[in-house]
């Protein structure tokens, strides 16, 4: 059993669903189990719903037919309805119908006071809907495959948002519902999300659905994960931001870990370990070119020569912490600095401290900043950089370093062996692989 894991990217109109179906029935021979992630940038929409749910605020409906006609053009353009399967499309879209009326009836009422959990019980409607579409589809086109809904055997903790999987109580489930015992040689299901012990949603983190594909590998010992994207393979940087990038054949797992720990876009953190314990290779795969080769990773013995490899995380902030009462930055204050990061659920990129001070560089995205300094400000003067961005460059050369920080201002420089990270001040001017 092989699985296939296809981004927002990859489902985000009615072509990618073509491209998607055709994608999978040249791999038709095996066993196969598709993760989806929800449509385009659904996600987002989603979120800016919810926030105007809990919020009360005015464009609500707005936001909530917006999300509607997106879904609704993508079936009109893919289900014609002159054919033989009038019957199955009239079902399927009764469903779909169904579920946006769940939907509005859900931000009509009123909402707890826990964002986090009203958040999880909005957000996998994005999931939902676009694993149903894709479906769907497939069967219409006669790839015949079995929808799961992975709420009913993905268990998590009621960490909302973030949730921990409960690998002890899901695997039993999950070798249960995907156990190819029926007819299907498809099952067809939804990435990020899952369901707590009582058994209301959750989500394993924005970006989560590889978490989702890897975590399914392991517990089915599937023979490889390929995640379908929109570019060739792992870059050695961003297309956005390099004008010449590298792809990389292979990689080795701990190599992704470090990538996806220091922010590379492609691949979520938290898939690659489940994995690795199993030795399941994944690939990275284009989407457009689904004969091209793409990049591998699996496990390595020998070492690999890599090319420098760039992650640039925008929109940072630089926090310098330094104690009120002149004490040193060590265990007891650190422990205590980072007490609070975690109560606020801020995520930590990279610290560094000095007997005086700590500094801490968090991405801006956070509308508990305030809060968390507030905090802080107690016990801590708190001085801060915005604008900062994080540039993290692996197997790094000098070369490679004074292409990315030409005239900026480091604010703050870490070099380890294999490992050169800088914070910078001002991104105004974009690198170039000139
Ligand atoms: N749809 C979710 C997100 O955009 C999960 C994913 O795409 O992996 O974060
Ligand atoms: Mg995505």
């Amino acid at each position: 059993m092989i699985i296939f894991k296809f981004g927002g990217a990859s489902v985000k109109d009615a072509d990618a669903v073509r491209q998607l179906s055709n994608i999978v029935k040249s791999n038709c021979d095996e066993k196969l189990i598709i993760v989806v992630s929800a449509m385009g940038k659904t996600t987002n929409a989603l979120e800016r719903l919810i926030y105007s749910y809990f919020n009360r605020s005015s464009d609500l409906n707005s936001i909530f037919n917006e999300i509607k006609q997106f879904h609704y053009d993508i079936i009109n353009n893919l289900f014609d309805d002159n054919n033989e399967k009038l019957l199955f499309i009239d079902d399927f879209k009764q469903d779909i119908d169904n579920d946006f009326i769940k939907l509005s009836e859900k931000i009509s009422e009123a909402s707890s006071s826990d964002y986090d959990f009203e958040y999880d019980r909005i957000i996998n409607f994005g999931e939902i809907i676009s694993s149903k579409i894709v479906s769907a589809y497939l069967n219409f086109t006669n790839i015949n495959n079995k929808w799961i809904d992975i709420r009913d055997c993905l268990k998590t903790d009621d960490n909302y948002r973030e949730a921990k999987v409960d690998w002890d109580i899901s695997t039993p489930l999950i070798s249960k519902y995907f156990d190819f015992s029926d007819n299907f040689n498809i099952y067809l299901t939804q990435g990020f999300i899952a369901s707590s012990m009582t058994g209301a949603a959750s989500s394993l983190g924005r970006e989560g659905s590889d978490y989702t594909a890897s975590i399914l590998a392991y517990i089915l010992n599937a023979k490889s994960i390929s995640v379908w994207k929109d570019v060739p393979g792992f870059l050695n940087a961003d297309p956005k931001w390099f004008v010449k990038t590298e792809k990389l054949n292979e990689i080795s797992y701990q190599e992704a870990i470090e990538l996806a720990f220091y922010g590379a876009k492609i691949i979520h953190p938290k898939t690659i370990k489940p994995i690795q314990n199993k030795s399941i290779p994944l690939y990275v795969k284009s989407f457009f070119n689904p004969e091209d080769e793409g990049t591998v990773i699996r496990s390595i013995n020998h070492k690999l020569k890599l090319v420098p490899i760039y992650i640039r995380k925008q929109n940072q902030v630089l926090l310098s912490i330094s104690p009120l009462d002149f004490s040193f930055i060590i265990e007891k204050n650190i422990s205590k600095i980072f007490a609070l990061f975690a109560k606020y659920k801020i995520k930590v990129n990279l610290t560094q401290n000095s007997a005086i001070s700590l500094s801490v560089c968090i991405s801006n995205n956070t509308s508990k900043l305030r809060q968390l300094i507030n905090d802080l400000n107690k016990e801590y003067k708190v001085l801060y950089n915005k604008n900062a961005e994080l540039i993290t460059i692996r197997h790094y050369t000098d070369n490679a370093v004074n292409k990315v920080i030409k005239n900026k201002k480091i604010l703050l420089e870490q070099k380890s062996r294999n490992t050169a990270r800088f914070v910078l001040s001002d991104a105004i001017t974009n690198a170039d692989d000139k």
